[in-house]
């Protein structure tokens, strides 16, 4: 069921719904989650899987396996939370976030439940904000005013896509006017506004990709996933790839439309807060993975390519100059440098001896180079 930090992606196909481990965020304002950044914000992640979604999204399981899985009893909760607790060091910035499928979509005792169960944290101090994920067409001001009621500071939604052709093609049962009315009332309503995003979707183009990043900026996300589509086993993506009538991305293909994507999310102060889905158990040993663009450094390995854009500039054909000192921002070093040193490897074969040096006055993809 859904154990990814995601909202009904539907591509985790882990039994486990509640991960032991907080998610270590960063220090960097724009890029949350890369394991390559320094810690500071912390996320206990619960997950809600909904036993029952009427939905049937074509990349997901969860409604052949709805039922599976059953929900953490609020027990379950604090004592989870109480030991999470316990490995973050006091005084960083600490969210309880209830992940899973649809949180908003789950029954109203139900979400009362958990919600007074991590009230104490919030009074407490020890815990700053709840967040959860919920789908677009979950989400109404009687909705919004009880979250308010129980302190949810942040809301994520399941926008996938903002193309109206693409979403019907996925299954998602909602349209783009819903994803654009919910992030509205969700602004309006004060709370910090997360909207997720697939790549590869069926119908889904490099340039509707394009558009709906765009769109998730100009509706005023704080932060946003991005997720490359995968052909999940049991899904009815599956059943369309073996028939000929989907193709995912290639791995390329997926790294470059997303390293169209970042730059505009960075530049436009939008967190990024995850790039790929996270690893479970079935993806990690292909199990549940039948096809699609699927790597654990699938983030690093993006990063990386926008770097080696920046870069490949700097190269020249006629013998080599002797140094190059690269400084870039803080916490950017290694994607710089490349995945596996690519882009370092790149850059010798143009200089003798290639440099990196961080800045903390430099942000995003800025950079000096010097030459000598
Ligand atoms: S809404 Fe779609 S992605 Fe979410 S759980 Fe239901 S079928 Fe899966």
């Amino acid at each position: 069921m859904l154990n990814l930090h995601t909202t009904c992606t539907g591509a985790n196909l882990s039994p486990v719904f509640f991960v032991q481990k907080s998610i270590p965020e960063t220090h960097c304002p724009k890029l949350l989650s890369l394991p390559f950044m320094k810690l500071r914000h912390y996320t206990i992640p619960v997950f809600i899987p909904e036993e029952a979604c009427p939905n049937q999204c074509v990349f997901c399981n969860q409604h052949r396996i709805a039922g599976a899985e059953c929900a953490p009893s609020v027990e379950e909760v604090i004592v989870k939370v109480n030991a999470l607790l316990l490995t973050i060091p006091e005084g960083s910035e600490v969210e309880i976030g209830f992940f899973g499928g649809n949180f908003t979509g789950i029954p109203v005792g139900e979400q009362k439940a958990y919600l007074e169960s991590v009230q104490q944290y919030i009074q407490s101090g020890r815990v700053q904000g709840i967040r959860l994920s919920t789908r677009p067409d979950y989400i109404n001001k009687e909705i919004l005013d009880f979250l308010k009621r129980y302190k949810v500071t942040s809301i994520e939604l399941g926008a996938q896509s903002l193309d109206d052709e693409v979403l019907k093609l996925a299954g998602r049962g909602h349209t783009a006017a819903q994803v654009q009315e919910a992030a509205k009332m969700i602004k309006e309503n004060g709370f910090k506004l997360g909207l997720q995003m697939m790549i590869g979707l069926p119908g889904d183009t490099a340039e509707k990709s394009l558009f709906t990043a765009k769109e998730i900026i100009r509706l005023g996300a704080d932060c946003t996933r991005i997720y490359p589509t995968l052909v999940i086993k049991s899904t009815e993506l599956e059943h369309l790839y073996h028939e000929g009538k989907y193709q995912p991305l290639s791995l390329e293909e997926a790294i470059s439309r997303v390293a169209d994507l970042v730059p505009l999310f960075i530049e436009a102060d939008v967190k990024i807060l995850r790039i790929g889905l996270h690893p479970s158990e079935g993806l990690l040993d292909r199990s549940s993975l039948v096809a699609g663009p699927f790597e654990v450094a699938f983030g690093e390995m993006v990063f990386s390519e926008i770097w080696k854009r920046i870069f490949s500039t700097m190269i020249f054909q006629n013998g080599k100059r002797n140094l190059l000192t690269l400084t870039i921002a803080s916490g950017m070093r290694n994607p710089a440098i490349g995945y596996k040193a690519l882009n370092k490897t790149m850059l010798l074969e143009s200089f003798r001896k290639v440099v990196f040096a961080e800045s903390d006055e430099l942000k995003g993809f800025e950079f000096h180079a010097d030459t000598v």
